[in-house]
């Protein structure tokens, strides 16, 4: 199975093939600054299951630990479509909003729910983490 992701203005896509590792919803302060919206939903694929096609410019910053972590983002429209890091260097998340498919799998962990915007609902069964699922 295939699903596209794609940016606002459609030049820049991600085509992911099978299904995620792990979706993700993450409330840290920085995935709500980067979105604008109140969580940031990754989807995580080994990197051989996506292919990206259209131009894209990298913000790369600091992530836990000293490691780095670059967001790709379209230079046209400035959607931050996909991200991989030096913390598994073999992995690209997706962004899930890109995909636009109500359909999509939902998150199985919750993390930074240390800055979780209180109101927000979650799926029953969801693992809560507090900062990452990964060890630090
Ligand atoms: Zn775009
Ligand atoms: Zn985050």
């Amino acid at each position: 199975m295939e699903r596209l992701a794609q940016c606002h203005c459609g030049s820049l896509r991600a085509t992911a093939s099978g299904e995620p590792i792990l979706v993700n919803t993450c409330h840290c302060k920085d995935c709500q600054r980067r979105t604008g919206a109140v969580a940031g939903d990754g989807a995580i694929y080994d990197k051989a299951q996506v292919r990206i096609e259209g131009a894209s410019r990298i913000f790369e910053r600091e992530a836990q630990a000293g490691r780095r972590i670059r967001f790709h983002f379209c230079p046209n429209c400035g959607t931050s479509l996909y991200w991989e890091g030096d913390i598994r260097p073999d992995w690209y998340v997706v962004a899930v909003g890109a995909f636009a498919d109500p359909d999509f799998p939902p998150p199985s962990v919750s993390i930074f729910e240390e800055s979780m915007h209180p109101w927000v609902l979650l799926p029953d069964n969801i693992k809560h983490a507090r900062r990452s699922f990964l060890a630090s």
